[in-house]
């Protein structure tokens, strides 16, 4: 789950994200779903998907992921890449020092004008996120 500024919760599944219409709903429906007309959707029961139906018509997108430090989490294909200070533009994988990975990012406001996404290691798992604690969960 990944807060909004609305108050809301973004729920990430295998790289696409999905919102719900209004609080206390337990049906999310993809992100793109006015966008690109996408009928994906997913029910959850407190934190577990009990139903999904992910027939996007689409490709996942890359999101800017806010981080408690008030930073950003950049996420490209599964992998997550932070940068090592505001104000750079260089996005370096999350697992730059624990697997000595070489992938980076480079952006421009948004939009990746440059990467190397030649990862040594598989994608960390899907994450649920919210504004206090943040656990990594397996689907
Ligand atoms: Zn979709
Ligand atoms: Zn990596």
């Amino acid at each position: 789950m990944i807060p909004t500024d609305k108050g809301g919760y973004l729920l990430m599944v295998n790289n696409y994200t999905f919102s719900r219409n209004h609080q206390g709903t337990n049906m999310f429906y993809c992100s793109k779903r006015l966008a690109s007309k996408c009928r994906a959707r997913v029910k959850v029961r407190g934190v577990n998907i009990f139903w999904s139906d992910l027939n996007h018509n689409h490709a996942p997108p890359n999101y800017m992921i806010p981080t408690d430090k008030g930073g950003y989490l950049l996420m490209v294909n599964n992998y997550t890449f932070s940068r090592n200070h505001q104000g750079t533009n260089m996005f370096y994988c999350s697992k730059r020092l624990a697997s000595k990975c070489r992938a980076r990012v480079k952006v421009r406001g948004v939009n990746i004008f440059w990467s190397d996404l030649n990862h040594n290691h598989a994608p960390p798992n899907y994450e649920i996120i919210n504004s206090s604690r943040r656990e990594e969960v397996l689907i």
